[in-house]
């Protein structure tokens, strides 16, 4: 079973028979090949070829680890760990397995050297951020702007997760909210889901899964509620959210709706709901933020 590429292995030893009177000009030759072989490379990384191969059980023993320890951080936050991200890292490596396995390892490696990153199989820091870099990068909002008023659309009542929220918090842009009612008819359909329907087949009114918690927010709200919560870092609420644009939806995955606490995140990420959005979310046009399992992002078909 060969999980690197070749480039990793070490070259095989080219073992010629040697003449058994070499010339001066061979001896000088071997000489130098062999003063070139001792000598190291320039910024002290030995060269590619030399690099050993991690044994397949080792890396999974370093994944099962590493997926509850790893130290990193994010928006000036520390984070331990990755278990929040393993549905989408499963996504995006094209595997089921579990990160203590093998066939993760492989997946990983896979992927490390399609990135050209050592193909170690191990998630560590520098794969997670070569990750947390595709996965931002493929949020259609990049630079939000407000969304100018005839661009947007009330949301019904029956789509809210909270149906007291203030009329003025209940926009969203028109053709996020088309897909949006799109996906939710796709998941209603998958009974697997289990989710209530009401007499019309919509969401039951005490169905809270994939109720929109929150959508177009004004820059005035987006404010105010960093007003209220000053403390929150690059990680918690953004002075210019992606909410402006009406593109952002906040959708209820289960536990508490919109708390980064990670014993919430490990609850929402395991919530059937949840893994359905990874799975189909981006055939509706929706592409989630990785660090929050609510938070997804509409691409709108007319942008580049
Ligand atoms: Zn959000």
């Amino acid at each position: 079973m060969t999980i690197l590429p070749n480039q990793t292995r070490p070259s095989p030893t080219v073992s010629k028979p040697l003449r058994t009177n070499p010339g001066p000009r061979t001896l000088l030759l071997a000489l130098g090949l062999a003063l070139l072989a001792t000598m190291p490379t320039v910024s002290g990384i030995r060269p590619m070829g030399t690099i050993a191969k991690i044994p397949p059980s080792k890396a999974a023993e370093s994944n099962k680890t590493l997926v509850a320890s790893l130290k990193w951080t994010f928006g000036s936050k520390e984070q331990t760990g990755w278990k929040v991200y393993v549905p989408l890292m499963q996504r995006m490596l094209k595997t089921q397995a579990d990160p203590e396995t093998v066939e993760f390892v492989q997946a990983v490696s896979r992927w490390q050297n399609q990135q050209g990153i050592p193909p170690t199989g191990i998630l560590d820091e520098t794969t997670l951020m070569e990750m947390v870099k595709t996965w931002q990068g493929e949020r259609p909002v990049k630079n939000p702007t407000e969304a100018m008023p005839d661009a947007l659309v009330s949301i019904d009542r029956a789509a809210l997760y909270d149906i007291t929220r203030e009329a003025q918090l209940c926009f969203v842009e028109r053709e996020t909210y088309m897909a949006y009612q799109d996906m939710v008819a796709a998941a209603l359909k998958d009974p697997s889901l289990g989710l209530k329907k009401n007499s019309t087949g919509g969401l039951a009114a005490d169905e809270p899964f994939l109720k929109i918690i929150s959508a177009f927010r004004s820059q005035a709200y987006q404010d105010q509620l960093r007003r209220q919560s000053p403390d929150v870092g690059r990680a918690g609420l953004a002075k210019v959210s992606p909410h402006l644009t009406g593109q952002a939806l906040d959708i209820y995955v289960g536990g508490e709706p919109v708390t980064t606490k990670d014993e919430n995140r490990l609850l929402q990420i395991q919530t059937p709901v949840y893994r359905w959005l990874v799975q189909h979310a981006a055939e509706f046009g929706f592409y989630p933020y990785f660090y929050e399992p609510w938070h997804w992002e509409y691409r709108r078909k007319n942008s580049l």
